[in-house]
């Protein structure tokens, strides 16, 4: 027989390898990968809505630049038109320049406005664009929140888990001295998570090594509160 100790110190690994599994669980939750992708898609949108909306911008500063220059002939040739009709020019020669002057400021003001128009045609499929792009936003945004409120509840989930399994190794651990269980933690540490091992027949249930029949004899045979390890893999042993 076994001692106490060693038979809940493999209740622990019981534990504590059902814990590992729970926590490689929350590190590779499928809702984790669906959330990042959304999340991505997410990102995706919000840099073509970026780009276009620069786009915007740079139409929207040509037409203002167009604006300005049409403002700024006008203010001119209204100026002219002041002159033309103020009775203060009598010469016909003068006088005709000044029409001339006009004319043609009337001819560079279309032109800019016609200008102006082309620039506004620019800018419609930019402006749907951008509603559009708006919208699938919105969209992936929804979808996000949904992946994120079902990893919220899958994590969740398993920590509810964990702790109902943490609890359990806790309460196992107790008859266990801090010695051995210090012991039990460096070898798990090294060993894949498992640090002791049920000795099955004449074979260590850790790596499966058949023990010769005298080994296996004495490891029986150990006194209380002692205990031995597999040659070969060096996990505790518990008969
Ligand atoms: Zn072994």
């Amino acid at each position: 027989m076994s001692s106490p100790e060693l038979e809940a110190l493999l209740n622990v690994q019981g534990h504590d390898t059902r814990l590992d599994q729970l926590r490689h669980q929350l590190d590779t939750l499928a809702e984790r990968t669906a959330r990042d992708e959304v999340r991505a898609l997410v990102a995706q949108v919000d840099v073509q809505i970026e780009a276009t909306a620069s786009q915007r911008d740079e139409i929207a500063r040509r037409q203002n630049r167009i604006d300005d220059e049409v403002e700024s002939l006008k203010a001119k040739r209204d100026g002219f038109d002041k002159k033309l009709y103020s009775g203060e020019v009598s010469n016909p020669r003068e006088l005709q320049d000044l029409q001339e002057e006009i004319d043609s400021l009337g001819r560079r003001i279309t032109k800019l406005e016609d200008d102006e128009l082309e620039v506004m045609a620019e800018a419609e499929p930019v402006d749907e664009r951008l509603l559009s792009l708006k919208d699938a936003l919105a969209q992936r945004q929804q979808e996000l929140a949904s992946a994120e409120n079902l990893l919220t509840a899958a994590e969740a989930e398993i920590a509810v888990q964990i702790d109902a399994e943490s609890e359990l190794r806790q309460a196992c651990a107790e008859p266990v001295s801090a010695g051995v269980l210090d012991e039990y933690e460096k070898l798990r540490a090294g060993l894949g998570g498992v640090g002791v091992s049920k000795l099955i027949g004449t074979q260590c249930g850790g790596c499966h090594l058949t023990l010769s029949a005298m080994d296996v004899a004495r490891i029986k045979k150990l006194p209380d509160g002692e205990f031995d390890h597999c040659e070969e893999c060096g996990r505790i042993l518990v008969p």
